[in-house]
């Protein structure tokens, strides 16, 4: 492509993605395809000679555009809902011009300290104290592995040690039991414990289960308390479990993918209360700090547990070691390191602190005034308290019932809600996450969920 075509097509692609974000409204949520349906309609195999660009541009617009489910669309509130600012689009782009890799600070110096930079502003942000080690993954499920592992080897014990066991609450996201399993913990010592009437974690139960391994020759090496957990997004008590962990010698790992980024707003903050103890926290600014897929921070303690686990240093990515030069290869599993850093700095300065903080807040409110819709009309129950800006709720009439509200509101392309099972029932979860969804989306989602709703029942 020569410079003068980029700048044909790449006005055209500025031009699709400004219309695009202005009407994301306009598009369906969820596509109605069946699987398949790309594979069938592409090429069976790549050209032999390059293809008009203009062409590609047109086929992504045929052929990709209607068949992708749409998060950055307002409606969107399955799963943990997220957003792809212009802000952070544009920095996806320059950061594809530049192509730098940032295994080294020598490779590229500004990746590197731009890094630094980022997450230092985090920290601060996060009324986390000075010190705390941070590093950019691409998802929590790698943050929460590398400190799986370097809790494995902080104790000093080989990756085939089947002793160790590593404890979480029932509620605990996937990504942990995974870590472990990843990590050659053995699937039997991964403890699941039990929780309270609110779903946190008990600490009595998890207590039990420590005294009971040591007893029988364990050893307990690893404790992942969560804020903000994905079925209810409830919140362990952090202290006590940490306390407990420090006292058995256990890394502590907080898991606050989601819940983290409350804490930019200072109302918010007492919601991380004890996560500053703790050895090393993921939060995902790709979740819920309005930076596009993907960006995991990983945070740790002391830098130099990561370099122990990770720090592999061929000749060939030898530099001179000077002190304020990072190589970031050295604390984790990548070499190559895209950089991601500069979408989140990108977002940072163009909101700013404290718009990032009245966004979350007025989310976080957006989801207590529809739990309180929810409520008020008495077919539906809200099955969790709403701390954050997940509602989970189910209507009454049982688990077909429910059924069938997700399959109208997928149906109806207009939103799409996420199913889960809670204490063996089907609920819903509604998750506020988009940058654009306003109480206007929430009203339309609950029209849509009262014409769905049988009249009896
Ligand atoms: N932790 C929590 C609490 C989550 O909700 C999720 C995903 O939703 C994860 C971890 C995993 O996140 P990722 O998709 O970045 O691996």
């Amino acid at each position: 492509m020569t410079p003068d075509e980029f700048r044909t097509f790449g006005y055209a692609a500025i031009d699709w993605v400004a219309h695009f974000l202005e009407h994301t409204r306009d598009y369906p949520v969820l596509p109605e395809v069946q699987p398949g349906s790309l594979v069938d309609a592409l090429p069976k195999e790549a050209p032999e000679s390059g293809e008009d660009f203009g062409q590609i541009l047109e086929d992504f617009e045929r052929e990709i555009v209607p068949r992708s489910t749409h998060w950055n669309h307002p409606r969107f509130l399955g799963y943990f809902a997220n957003s792809s600012p212009g802000e952070g689009i544009i920095a996806e782009m320059l950061a594809a011009a530049l192509n730098p890799n940032g295994m080294l600070w020598k490779s590229s110096p500004a990746a590197t300290e731009l890094e630094q930079v980022t997450l230092e502003w985090l920290r601060q942000w996060m009324g986390l104290s000075p010190g705390w080690f941070g590093q950019i993954l691409d998802t929590a499920s790698t943050s929460t592995f590398h400190a799986i592992v370097a809790a494995r080897v902080r104790k000093g014990h080989a990756c085939s040690d089947a002793s160790l066991v590593l404890y979480a609450s029932k509620h605990a996201h996937s990504s942990i039991e995974k870590g472990a399993m990843a990590a050659g913990i053995a699937r039997d010592n991964v403890r699941l414990i039990d929780v309270d009437d609110k779903y946190r974690m008990r600490v009595d139960l998890l207590e039990a289960a420590v005294e009971r391994d040591l007893a029988e020759g364990r050893v307990p090496f690893c404790v992942i308390p969560t804020i903000g957990t994905t079925s209810v997004a409830s919140i362990d008590p952090v202290r006590e479990v940490l306390a407990l962990g420090r006292k058995h010698g256990m890394w502590t790992h907080v898991d606050c993918a989601y819940g983290g980024s409350t804490a930019v707003d200072e109302r918010y903050r007492h919601l991380l209360d004890g996560a500053d103890e703790a050895d090393s926290l993921v939060v995902n600014p790709h979740k819920w700090l309005f930076v596009p897929m993907d960006l995991s921070v990983l945070y740790c303690r002391n830098a130099e547990w990561m370099r122990n686990a990770f720090s592999l240093v061929p000749e060939y990515l030898r530099t001179q070691g000077d002190e304020r030069a990072v190589n970031y290869h050295e604390y984790g599993v990548p070499l190559g390191r895209r950089f991601r850093s500069l979408k989140l700095w990108f977002v940072m300065r163009a909101f700013g602190r404290k718009k990032i903080a009245d966004l979350i807040h007025a989310q976080i409110e957006n989801a207590k005034w529809f739990a309180g819709v929810l409520e008020a009309d008495g077919r539906f129950e809200v099955c969790a308290p709403v701390e954050f800006s997940l509602v989970v709720f189910r209507h009454k009439g049982g688990d077909e019932v429910n059924t069938r509200l997700l399959d109208a509101m997928d149906r109806s392309g207009e939103v799409l809600l996420s199913p889960n099972v809670l204490d063996g029932t089907k609920v819903i979860r509604l998750a506020i996450g988009n940058l654009q969804t306003g109480r206007a989306d929430l009203e339309k989602v609950w029209e849509l969920l009262r014409e769905a709703t049988p009249t009896e029942g």
